[in-house]
Order: structure tokens, then sequence, then C-alpha cells
């Protein structure tokens, strides 16, 4: 499967120690059911840290993923770490970034995790003592608080969180996707070719999580745009307030968020395009409507400081979010299925959330520790 859906700056290290037998999808070899006492579904952050808690606590669960590992949202991601939930501090999520950190020295993962912090703007009106960062459309933007946050590079993440679950027992399967999922009597999982009954299934689909489970709690499915510019000078990120890399985002309307590289080209995205989550699939960047979009946003950039008025661009890409009621995440394990387990709907929130949720769920899956109450599944 091949997504058109641009080309984020992040590529995912090479990773020889995963094939061939655990990159076996795209052979149409389906993975052997024998051994599927644990199945994970979907190898973004949340699947694939499911997968490294689960095996680290000597289960050996199957990744199955219909796309390339990090292909939905973890590889188009911006890579902006914040703790909590895009509701805030809920119980259970804060705590996020030390937790990453933490894996991320464990694992001796090489993915450039900064910490230093995140801005939060805002539009604001003229006439304030401090000088504005930008001007938005006309209007003054402005850093309103720094909160804790930083940047990290997700492929890099991710690549690392997969060697890291593959040594532990972990098995990835690309290209392979799950067809159908039945809850009852026995959770069962439909693939080309064969069905699958495992004792254990993690749901880690974000913006697909309603088209396998139906019934589920509704989350808005939406595409989510991102550019990166081409490098920028150290003075001219100097002269645009980004020479320290601090990331941000806006408060208030009109979004914009966005964080520089190292190689000093800067990202920047906006702008969502709501789609049903069987739709995602035939989503195509190169279509009038987002290309509108994002030249909407690269005009905009452009315009935020004299320095960036020539700016040129890089790279431009799209990526499936899952927007749940009041941007409250979910997790939980579905009712008429106890062993089918859930997570995902975090909104542009969910880098060090996503990797908090896999272990969360790992935990209550083997160590029938509760899982915390955010929104569950089912309605
Ligand atoms: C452009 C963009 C920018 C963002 N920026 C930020 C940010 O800066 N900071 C932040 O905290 N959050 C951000 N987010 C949100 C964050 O990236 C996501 O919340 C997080 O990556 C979700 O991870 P996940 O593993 O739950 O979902 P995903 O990474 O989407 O993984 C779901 C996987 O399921 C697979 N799949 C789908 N159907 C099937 C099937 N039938 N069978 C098997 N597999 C299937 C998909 O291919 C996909 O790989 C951003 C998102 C986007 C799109």
């Amino acid at each position: 499967m091949r997504r058109a859906w641009g080309e984020p700056p992040w590529r995912l290290p090479s990773l020889p120690a995963l094939a061939p037998a655990c990159r076996a999808g795209g052979t149409g070899r389906p993975p052997p059911a024998a051994t599927a006492e644990a199945i994970i579904i979907g190898a973004g952050l949340t699947g694939m840290a499911a997968a490294y808690h689960l095996a680290r606590r000597g289960l050996a669960p199957l990744v199955l993923e219909a796309a390339a590992i990090g292909d939905g949202a973890s590889r188009r991601t911006g890579g902006i770490v914040l703790d909590g939930t895009a509701r805030g501090g809920l119980e259970g999520s804060t705590g996020a970034l030390d937790e990453l950190a933490r894996l991320v020295a464990l694992e001796r993962i090489d993915c450039d995790l900064q910490l230093g912090g995140c801005w939060e703007l805002e539009h604001r009106a003229p006439g304030s003592a401090k000088p504005p960062l930008w001007t938005d459309n006309g209007v003054e933007l402005a850093v309103r608080a720094s909160v804790p946050g930083g940047t990290v590079d997700p492929a890099a993440l991710l690549g690392g969180l997969a060697l890291a679950a593959h040594r532990a027992g972990a098995r990835l399967y690309e290209h392979t996707a799950v067809k159908k999922l039945d809850l009852a009597p026995k959770p069962q999982l439909e693939l080309a070719g064969t069905v699958i009954r495992p004792r254990l299934v993690i749901v880690a689909l974000n913006a697909w999580m309603a088209s396998m489970l139906p019934g589920v709690r509704p989350v808005t499915s939406a595409f989510t745009f991102a550019c990166a510019t081409e490098p920028l000078a150290p003075a001219v990120l100097e002269t645009v307030g980004l020479a320290a890399g601090t990331p941000f985002y806006t408060i208030d309307l009109p979004y914009l968020w966005g964080r520089p590289l190292a190689d000093g080209r800067v990202v920047f995205g906006s702008g969502l395009i709501f789609l049903a989550p069987d739709q995602l699939e035939r989503f195509d960047i190169a279509q009038e409507e987002p290309q509108a979009l994002l030249a909407r946003l690269e005009s905009r950039v452009r315009k935020l400081h004299p320095a960036l008025e020539n700016v040129g661009f890089s790279a431009r890409w799209a990526g499936p979010v899952a927007i749940p009621e009041n941007f409250t995440p979910i997790i939980g394990r579905m009712r008429q299925a106890p062993q089918v387990l859930v997570a995902g709907g975090y909104a542009g929130h969910g880098v060090a959330l996503s990797v908090r949720a896999g272990r969360l769920l790992a935990e209550a899956a083997l160590e029938a520790r509760p899982l915390p109450v955010w929104s569950e599944p089912q309605l």
C-alpha cells in the first residue's frame, strides 16, 4: 500500500535487524497464527510502545501493520513532545516526558530528544510593551508562556522503539492489513488468507479506530498539514527568534505550530480536512483542496517575519489525526471483549502520550492494572 500523503523530512533508520522474518508483509505471507498469543494492530508509536512493553514482560506479540511502520501519523508528526493530553493533565498522563527520556536513554535511541520547553503563542491586539515574535495575517503573535516540552526526530524514535521491541521478542509484519476484528464470542481477526484467534488484542489504530471497531466512541478523523522550509542561515534563525530551537504552537485560532530542525529547516503546520476513517486511504495530497491549503500555509509563513519573505520550502505533507470528543483521548477495554484493549484519539498531542498509552495498555493486559479514566472506548 502506498499512501499519496506527501513526504515528511524524517527518515526511518534502516532496520536490518527486523528483516526479513519480521518485515515479512509484502511477500503476502500471513503471520504464523499458532504463535499469535497477542496481536497488536497498527505499527505507530502506540502499537510499537505496547509491543515493547509486552515483549519486555515475556510475551512475544505480533504487530500487524497495513502499510509500513509509522506510515500513519507517527512518522508524519511534527515531533513536538508535550506532557499530559490535549485536554490537560488527566490522571495517568503526566510525567510522559520523563518516561520518554528514560526509555530513550535505556534503549540508547538516537532520536535527538530535546526537552528545553515549548512556546505557547497567542494572537494579541497591538500595544503591548513586549515586542511580538511575528505578525500573523496582520495580527501580532507573541510568546505567552513556555511550557514543559521539546522536540524529537519521530522516525528515529519509532525506529529505535521497533528495534528495542524486536530485541525483546516482538515481531512486526508490515503490509499486513487486518480486514476485520470480531469481538464475540472470542476475539477473531481476519487477514488475507488467514484467521487468528489470539488471547489478547491491542487496537492501536488512532484515526482508523472507528473503521475497525464500529460502535467505538466516535473520533473525528482528519488530515492535518505541514511544510518544512529550506535550511535557514543561523543569522536568519536568530532574527526570527528560532535560534534556540524552541518549538511552538498557538493557543488560539488560526492555529499554527512548528519547530526548527537540526539542519536549519523549520517545520510549520496548520489546517484540517475532515474525512471519515474509511475514506482516509483515498486521500491524495495532489488534490485541489490540500494543495490550496498548503499554498495558504506557505504564504502565511512567508508573511510571519520580513526575514521569511522569500523562503523556499523543501517538504510538504499531510497526516491523519483523530480528534476525540472534548479532546479527551480514548483508552480502555472493549466491554464485550475485555481482552481487546484500545488507545488513541490524541488530537495533535500524541507523541509522548502514545508512548505512555502503549505502556499503560501492556500493563493493564498482563498485570491487570487499572487503566486511567480518560474516555472509554465504548459509548
Ligand atoms: C502532521 C501531524 C503533525 C502532528 N504533530 C504532533 C506534534 O508535534 N506533537 C504531538 O504530540 N502530536 C502530533 N501529532 C499527533 C501524533 O503524531 C499522533 O497522535 C501519534 O503519532 C499517534 O500514534 P498512533 O500510533 O496512535 O497512530 P498512527 O501512527 O496513526 O498508527 C496507526 C497505524 O495503524 C495502521 N493501520 C490502519 N489500518 C490498519 C489495518 N486495517 N490493519 C493494520 N494496520 C492498520 C496505520 O497504517 C498506522 O500505521 C501530529 C499528527 C500529524 C498527522
